[in-house]
């Protein structure tokens, strides 16, 4: 069993306006960096259909509706001041479920040793009732009660190193102990959540990180609060919110990791997912800016998988 990857093209159509970060040159980077001899052993898979169904694991009909109706037939729209939508931006999120509701099966039918989702749009940031901070629909949140009703999974942790707090993901899961969430982001940033303090019922795990800090501060906040709580819950699978804008090229943060962090962090998920989790873990894109920050992060996450 190796490290399956999912990608699909749709991926690249979906469309934000020129000079817009989250842009489909970060799929195209990590494209060519896994092109890379050293990752000829990836099991390479194009993404499956995505169940529009399962959107409604993690958000109501009506917001779903309201999502659909406003998918332009041609150009690009605003559904907030930073998130926008293109003619394929539904088939790239729907898909980006596909792939990452697919990873949880390779998973837990023993397809796959782990899973890397290479997909946009990012999911992190859609709350129940809102798309936001260049997301629409909560990927991981689906991927996780997805593991649930079609596995049993009886507790999901997500793990969320994007350098944002994925205030969707804590908003979705804030009275479910079913799931833990655990967060590094730099704060203050951009969406504001993320306090200590923010705790929902004993399953939100927060660790803001000050700004201008990096590999310790990092390294101290999974050792200190991340890993701690993961033992402690013991979960039946272990998600990613796997974004990379915490490296130190990235241009929408001040955190100073480098490749070397997120090979660390990959290595003790993996140990965890060992020991609790039947080794099941899946890793999905978020954020990530900087292409060459991104693709040397994806290769050093990517190839940490691989070893297992
Ligand atoms: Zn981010």
């Amino acid at each position: 069993m190796t490290t399956r990857l999912y990608t699909h093209p749709v991926f690249l159509e979906h469309l934000t306006p020129p000079g817009h970060p989250e842009r489909p040159d970060r799929l195209r980077a990590i494209e060519r960096v896994l092109d890379d001899e050293a990752f000829s052993a990836l099991d390479r898979v194009k993404a499956p259909e995505g169940d529009e169904a399962t959107i409604l694991y993690a958000h109501p009909e009506d917001f779903v509706a309201r999502i659909r109706a406003a998918i332009p037939e041609s150009g690009i729209v605003s559904i907030d001041a930073d998130t926008s939508a293109s003619p394929k931006s539904w088939q790239a999120a729907v898909t980006a479920i596909g792939a990452a509701n697919a990873a949880v099966d390779d998973v837990f039918e023993g397809r796959a040793a782990n899973v890397f989702v290479a997909a946009r749009p990012p999911g992190h940031h859609a709350e129940k009732t809102t798309a936001m901070g260049f997301c629409l629909f909560n990927t991981a949140a689906i991927a996780a009660r997805y593991a649930q009703k079609k596995h049993q999974a009886e507790r999901v942790a997500i793990v969320d190193w994007d350098v944002h707090h994925g205030n969707g993901t804590q908003d979705i899961f804030w009275d479910d102990p079913s799931v833990l969430y655990c967060s590094t982001h730099q704060m203050p940033l951009y969406p504001g959540t993320g306090a200590k303090s923010e705790t929902g019922v004993g399953n939100i795990v927060n660790a803001p990180l000050a700004p201008s800090t990096g590999s310790e501060t990092f390294r101290d906040a999974f050792l200190s609060r991340v890993l701690p709580s993961i033992d402690a819950f013991a979960p039946d699978l272990i998600i990613i919110s796997a974004g990379f804008d915490a490296h130190h090229r990235d241009p929408l943060a001040e955190i100073n990791l480098t490749e070397d962090d997120f090979d660390w962090a990959t290595g003790q998920l993996i140990d965890r997912a060992g020991r609790h989790s039947g080794n099941r873990l899946v890793s999905l894109l978020e954020g990530g800016y900087d292409l060459q920050g991104l693709a040397f992060s994806v290769a050093a996450h990517v190839g940490r998988l691989m070893k297992g």
